[in-house]
């Protein structure tokens, strides 16, 4: 059992108030807030040992360096990955995807396919489309039921021996949906393909294996798991980041510079142009650290006890209707009160100190799917209370009220 109260207080922002009101912060699925344990990292690094990485032999440098690569191999653990260079920090998974979607442009050929889940943030859409504008390659979509899962069998179908990558979130963003990843996988594997899972939404909720999944890339954000925003990770099997060139050239990532050629730097620097994001990637491996110490399982359970919780109570709300009912869903509920522009219901919350997130969730082609122009979000964290939820359930019932 997780004592809520007590991991409350590791949070100082759950104690602000929001238009005189408590804070009750159900935008998690955006991003994540951050606990004390973390703040204090950040802290140390810019009053201790803040200094440029990899190039200085000077102790702030070493410090530096040391506790950088100690993140980057805590973040290899957590996934499970073989190697410590097989993780790429980014800055986020915009940044990873591109990255990816760049590197294939040289191996992919005109008339060659990809496949795309229904359900994606547009962070896996639009990469993948400026992609096939430069290659030629065609975007294929697996579709998905009014339910918010995908058609395994029309993706059967869709998979053939020109299908090069499938992309797919693990969870989706704006409906909660958990994706069957390891099927989506192995079935692209069956026909040469690679594949890469957006892991975004389920990192705060999942420990993803990649070894196990046998996945080819995997992305998420540090700032969805309790971590600083501009900051993420790029896992790559070795075979394909040895394969993929280099996506921006700067200093870092050089083996050997001269006005004729330049000889590239070995895994993972290869990606890691210039200076990155050295505290966020300090800060990203003890924002993991404190999620483990809150243990996955358990942070699984309550949060699924929350979903339950306030399904139940929402949808006993006159008109509400529910987006996304997967039966393997996460602590995400995405609401729309009929006659009532999702926006309207966001802008009266607020007033009430209830933090969610109104529109299209960066997921347009969902939103079309179920001919609506957006949704109210409510994304649950293992630090949200049902007496949180209660407030949220008051204040969508007091903003029908004033609204019909
Ligand atoms: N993919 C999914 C499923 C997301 O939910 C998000 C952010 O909300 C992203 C990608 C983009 O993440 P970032 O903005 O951190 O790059």
């Amino acid at each position: 059992m997780l004592d809520i109260k007590k991991i409350r207080e590791d949070f100082p922002i759950l104690k602000r108030e929001v238009n005189g009101k408590p804070l009750v912060y159900l935008d998690n699925a955006a991003t994540s807030q951050t606990p004390q344990q973390v703040i204090d990292v950040i802290v140390d690094y810019y009053q201790n040992y803040n200094a440029n990485i990899h190039r200085g032999v000077h102790a702030l440098s070493q410090e530096a360096t040391d506790k950088y690569e100690q993140a980057r191999i805590k973040i290899q653990k957590h996934f499970n990955a073989a190697n410590s260079h097989e993780i790429l920090f980014t800055s986020g998974t915009t940044h990873s995807i591109n990255l990816v979607a760049n590197g294939f442009s040289s191996l992919i050929e005109n008339g060659d396919e990809i496949l795309v889940s229904a359900m994606e943030h547009h962070s896996n859409i639009v990469p993948w489309q400026m992609l096939c504008e430069r290659t030629g390659a065609v975007l294929k979509v697996i579709p998905m039921n009014q339910e918010g899962e995908l058609l395994m069998d029309v993706y059967d179908e869709l998979l053939s021996e020109k299908t090069k990558l499938v992309f797919c979130n693990h969870i989706s963003n704006a409906l909660g949906t958990i994706n069957p990843i390891k099927e989506i996988i192995d079935r692209a594997h069956g026909v040469g393909a690679a594949v890469l899972i957006d892991g975004a939404q389920a990192a705060p909720h999942i420990v993803a294996d990649v070894q196990a999944l046998d996945v080819d890339f995997y992305t998420i954000s540090a700032h969805k798991v309790c971590g600083p925003t501009g900051v993420g990770m790029l896992y790559g099997k070795e075979e394909w980041l040895k394969r993929l060139p280099p996506y921006q050239g700067g200093g870092e990532m050089i083996a050997e510079v001269t006005f004729e050629k330049t000889t590239y730097a070995d895994l993972p620097h290869k990606f890691e142009a210039g200076t990155p994001n050295i505290c966020g990637g300090i800060a990203f491996g003890a924002a993991l650290d404190y999620m483990n110490s809150i243990g996955f399982d358990e942070i699984a359970k309550y949060e699924h006890e929350l979903l339950q919780y306030a399904t139940q109570e929402l949808l006993k709300i006159d008109r509400l209707k529910i987006y996304g009912t997967a039966k393997n869903k996460t602590s995400v509920i995405s609401f729309n009160i009929d006659g009532i522009h999702p926006y309207d219901i966001g802008t009266i919350l607020d007033k009430l100190g209830i933090a969610v997130r109104t529109g299209h969730h960066c997921a347009q082609p969902i939103m079309d799917f179920y001919k609506i122009p957006g949704t109210v979000r409510a994304s649950f964290s293992f630090y949200n209370t049902k007496g949180e939820i209660d407030t949220l359930v008051s204040g969508v019932e007091r903003a029908r009220k004033m609204l019909l």
